[in-house]
């Protein structure tokens, strides 16, 4: 398999290594959003979050938190971003699962906020029904 991110893992390419243990890595962006943008990435090749054990993926989120309190500390930062892209249309370039921690600056000019999309009423009602998962909505009306 052709895969960046695993020929990091497995040494065969060079990478700017800051933790590693049996079952992540985090590397230095070779691209940065800002300096100390970080990638958290898990040994184990899954393609993004549908693929994920639940175990693996709770490990991977311990080491981002990790990753994050040593940003903060070092490049002495309250605000920090943490993104996950999966798919094409989301923006996901590297079909390995890796979480991008961007440790965030006054006036960086960084602009990750999502645009707003106009919805009635209607519209709320009906994404609600078709994406409620346990709550009785009917009951809460
Ligand atoms: P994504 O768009 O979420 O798939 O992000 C992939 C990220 O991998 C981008 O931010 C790239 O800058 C980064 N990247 C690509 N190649 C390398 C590399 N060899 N070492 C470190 N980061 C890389
Ligand atoms: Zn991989």
């Amino acid at each position: 398999m052709d895969c960046l991110f695993c020929k990091i893992i497995d040494n065969k390419l060079a990478s700017k290594k800051i933790y590693e243990d049996d079952d992540n890595i985090a590397i230095l962006d070779i691209n940065p959003a800002s300096p100390g943008h970080v990638l958290v990435i898990p040994k184990k090749h899954v393609e993004n979050i549908f693929n994920v054990d639940n175990l693996d993926l709770r490990r991977t989120i311990e080491i981002v938190k990790l990753i994050a309190e040593k940003l903060k500390k070092e490049l002495n930062t309250n605000n920090i971003n943490i993104i996950v892209n999966n798919g094409r249309t989301a923006g996901q370039i590297v079909d390995h699962l890796h979480f991008h921690i961007v440790p965030r600056f006054e006036n960086d000019k960084i602009d990750f906020r999502i645009p707003r999309y106009e919805m009635t009423q209607e519209q709320f009602d009906e994404i609600q029904k078709k994406l409620n998962i346990n709550t009785n909505i009917e009951e809460k009306e």
